[in-house]
């Protein structure tokens, strides 16, 4: 009850929005997913998958230890970037001017007055900057737009350079409305420009925003929409908790998927053994294996069924006695239930699925 008041509220907050100009010609089918077509900008866009784009750009300071919340951890004595399943893709600094080396993998965006005096990484460029003639960077350009700056001129623009990628803001109380209303534009113009998009909140609980950032950002996903996310949120949380919750979003929409993910039935009268424990046992020994989906299912009668597309299933058979799939296939009847989350190691092992733990 609580997670569904809070979600009515977050529902409740967009009532009387700006008006958002109607859709004459929709291109999207909302029955059949299919994913907008974009240009590839460095690792943005095209077939790769959406990126994540943290903003510390209001931070007065960043230090190596700063990034530790981005998934990047500086070893000292080895000189070196450990660099873990959830690490950000880009981060936009601002103003900041970091004098340390940055792990090879973070793409460093510069807001473009400070970028023009280093030439280090890609320039962040407000509409007027990006449609004057001043110097570019020649691999990407991160124009900062939103509805009311998509103009015929900005498009003819955008639409003869692939080095741009949008960076897409909303200031209507209906996010999701008007972004979405910003992509039927674009693919209505023919323009492939891809777009991270941009999920500002402000003084939420780490439970509010969970919510809205994934109400909002989640929706365009699952629509096709969004070739990356960027969660802004001040005064809400912890770093590290937005670049999870952003990581989260890209595996709950299946468009990036970077760890193990888990299906669980809801446990009912039927389920034949401690499913909070023993799905607590199972994410102990394999939430590393990156990409492996496991469903734990507490009876014969319904679980098969319910596992939906998991590649491996745990599922009781009777008291005490573990049957083990993989996929749809019955592999291991009847295990002790003591043996069983052993027996599931061997089949993953067994399947090729398998890494140590790190
Ligand atoms: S899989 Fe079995 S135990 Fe789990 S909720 Fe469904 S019927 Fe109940």
């Amino acid at each position: 009850m609580p997670v569904a008041n809070n979600l009515l509220a977050h529902f409740n907050n967009i009532e009387h929005h700006d008006p958002i100009q109607k859709i004459k010609k929709n291109p999207l089918n909302p029955f059949e997913y299919s994913k907008r077509i974009s240009n590839k900008v460095q690792n943005i866009g095209g077939k790769n998958p959406p990126v994540i784009l943290a903003n510390f750009s209001e931070k007065e300071k960043i230090t190596p230890a700063t990034l530790f919340a981005l998934g990047y951890k500086y070893s000292v004595p080895l000189d070196k970037w450990h660099i873990s399943e959830m690490a950000t893709d880009y981060l936009f600094v601002g103003d900041n001017n970091l004098n340390f080396e940055t792990p090879g993998t973070l793409g460093i965006i510069y807001n473009y007055n400070s970028w023009k005096k280093h030439k280090k990484g890609f320039p962040m460029l407000s509409v007027n900057e990006y449609l004057s003639e001043i110097e570019k960077s020649s691999k990407m350009n991160i124009i900062n737009i939103c509805f009311s700056n998509l103009n015929t001129q900005l498009i003819n623009k955008l639409k003869s350079d692939k080095n741009a990628v949008i960076f897409l803001d909303s200031l209507n109380k209906n996010t999701v409305a008007e972004l979405r209303r910003v992509f039927v534009k674009l693919i209505n113009n023919d323009l492939n420009t891809p777009v991270i998009i941009n999920g500002k909140y402000k003084n939420l609980s780490h439970e509010q925003l969970q919510l809205s950032a994934s109400t909002n950002l989640g929706a365009l996903l699952l629509d096709g929409l969004g070739d990356g996310i960027s969660i802004h949120a001040p005064n809400c949380t912890s770093n590290q908790k937005v670049n999870s919750l952003a990581f989260g979003i890209l595996q709950a929409t299946r468009t990036r998927i970077s760890k193990t993910e888990y299906i669980s039935c809801p446990s009912c009268g039927r389920t034949l053994f401690d499913l909070q424990s023993t799905t607590a046992k199972i994410r102990n020994v394999t939430d590393h294996l990156k990409g492996v989906k496991i469903g734990i299912m507490g009876c014969i009668v319904n679980g098969p069924g319910e596992m939906a597309d998991a590649d491996y299933g745990y599922v009781g058979t009777g008291p005490g006695k573990i049957t083990l799939y993989k996929e749809k296939a019955v592999v291991k009847r009847n295990v002790p239930e003591e043996d069983a989350v052993g027996a599931l190691i061997d089949l993953i092992k067994e399947h090729g699925d398998w890494t140590e733990k790190k």
